[in-house]
């Protein structure tokens, strides 16, 4: 068994260890933050500043993928989020009788939670693993590579200090150093792809009245209208997120952060005025976080790796702007994959090979459909319409899973990374149902929802 290193302690890198310990290697974690989670949820949630971890206080939707690599391999960890707090919604409880049951259904479940409450029943886990030793508050600075044709990555720097490792896990996350080491230290440069999108997001915290623990199942939680979005997040313990996205050119985006504003412009959507409306305390002041890549940064080129004894997880691979949420999912999938190939000499050019094919094959489709996305998603808010054609037929599948139980089986299994959406929507059953919804509804208009813009310029003017 080896010993492995691993650059941060986020999601993908605690996910990492303790995957890679329970199968018998040792690991070592390095993080920047001088601390573990540990001091309450809502303490660590609302009070913990984490300059290396901005997004750790956005909602983050957590999909059936991570609940499913969780169950499978980390069923105490999952277990303790649900103990935590965290509650489980099935996405064909949107109708009031389930549908008849289909093999897979049991992998369309959102886990509400906050991203702290995996966060702390992960670091539970790991404290209680004796193979593992977490270096909080020691970053690394630096890498240690031996030059050859590839060069290998044999151990990671901290200050003065060097730690020698069979493998290196990076898990530092979208800001992390890996990229500029290895290029100091002589090695080719990642192979990366970056597609810019223009949405900022404007998040606030609340919780439910009266010991309340969930919401409304109806409306739905996400609505887009043809310059703005409005999604609510339910969490874990009664709190929930009310977010609005619009695009970054938009000038009513600065008046958002007021409070008053925002819960104004809210309401004009279904979901933000149905769970507003419950006379919900506000928790947090107004989140805003703009100008999210699409980001894909390989340690592999034409020529082949582009150093050995080195594999990148998380948003170090693979980050996205998170329209569909999947971050985590995909952090957790690259995570089991090393455990599971960690004993396969883990230094050598065969290994880094084979991460790279599996990552190609697994992880970029995702990172492609997020790119496609976000692309319409921009294209809608900056010319504040909906083009005709393809982007109706697409809006028509999404509004048509309200009504029709096998299109919503459809988009939660795309939904939740369980199919791809050519393999999902592209069924005759699907194809044949949305049609007919069509063919019944000649006047639709795709993105409807919330308000028009003379109503929303009037909301942010005030
Ligand atoms: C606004 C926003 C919303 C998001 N929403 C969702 C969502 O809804 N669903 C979802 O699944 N994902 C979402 N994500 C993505 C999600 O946060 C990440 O994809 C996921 O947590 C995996 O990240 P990671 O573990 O690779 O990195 P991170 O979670 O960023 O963790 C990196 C860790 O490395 C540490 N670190 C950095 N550099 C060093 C160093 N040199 N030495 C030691 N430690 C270091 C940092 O302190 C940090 O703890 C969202 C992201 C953003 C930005």
């Amino acid at each position: 068994m080896g010993h492995f290193l691993v650059i941060g302690g986020g999601i993908g890198g605690l996910g990492a260890a303790l995957l890679a310990a329970r199968r018998g290697h040792t690991v070592e974690v390095f993080e920047r933050d001088g601390r573990a989670p540990g001091a309450g949820l809502d303490a660590d949630f609302f009070g913990w500043r984490r300059p290396g971890v901005p997004q750790a206080n956005q909602p983050h939707a957590l999909l059936g993928a991570a609940r499913a690599v969780l169950r499978a391999e980390l069923p105490d960890v999952y277990a303790d989020m649900l103990r935590r707090g965290a509650r489980e919604r099935h996405e064909l409880d949107w109708f009031e009788e389930r549908p008849p049951t289909r093999p897979g259904d049991e992998d369309l479940v959102m886990i509400q939670a906050r991203r702290i409450v995996l966060e702390s029943a992960l670091t539970a886990a790991l404290h209680a693993e004796p193979r593992v030793l977490v270096r909080y508050g020691e970053p690394v600075t630096g890498l240690d590579v031996r030059p050859g044709d590839p060069p290998r990555v044999t151990g990671v720097r901290t200050g003065s200090e060097v730690y020698e490792g069979e493998l290196v896990i990076d898990a530092a996350g979208r800001r992390g150093g890996t990229e500029r080491w290895l290029t100091e230290a002589g090695c080719r440069p990642p192979a990366v792809e970056r597609h810019r999108t223009g949405l900022a997001y404007f998040c606030r915290w609340y919780r439910l009245p009266d010991g309340r623990l969930d919401g409304p199942v109806r409306p739905w939680a996400v609505t887009g209208g043809t310059f703005a979005g409005c999604a609510v997040f339910p969490a874990d313990n009664g709190v929930f997120a009310v977010n609005l996205f619009v695009h970054t050119d938009d000038p009513t985006r600065g008046a958002l952060r007021d409070p008053a504003v925002f819960e104004a412009a809210a309401r004009t959507f279904p979901p933000g005025a149905a769970w507003l409306d419950l006379g919900a305390d506000a928790l947090s002041e107004v989140l805003a976080t703009a100008s999210l890549d699409n980001r894909w940064s390989a340690l592999y080129d034409e020529r082949g790796p582009i150093a050995t004894g080195i594999v990148p997880v998380g948003d170090a691979i693979t980050h996205t702007n998170p329209t569909i949420g999947q971050g985590m999912s995909l952090a957790l999938w690259a995570a089991q994959w090393v455990a599971h190939h960690g004993h396969e000499a883990p230094a050598s050019a065969e290994f880094t090979a084979a991460y790279h094919a599996w990552a190609l094959r697994t992880l970029k489709p995702w990172f492609d459909f997020q790119v496609v996305a976000d692309a319409a998603i921009g294209d809608r808010f900056a010319t504040r319409t909906s083009r005709a054609g393809i982007a109706r037929e697409v809006a028509a599948l999404f509004d048509c899973a309200l009504d029709d139980p096998e299109v919503m089986r459809a988009r939660a299994r795309v939904r939740h990374l369980a199919a791809s959406p050519a393999q999902a929507y592209g069924a005759g059953e699907v194809q044949e149902r949305v049609g007919a919804w069509l063919a019944a509804r000649p006047g639709y208009t795709p993105h409807a929802a919330g308000p028009d813009r003379r109503e929303w310029e009037k909301i942010t003017a005030s």
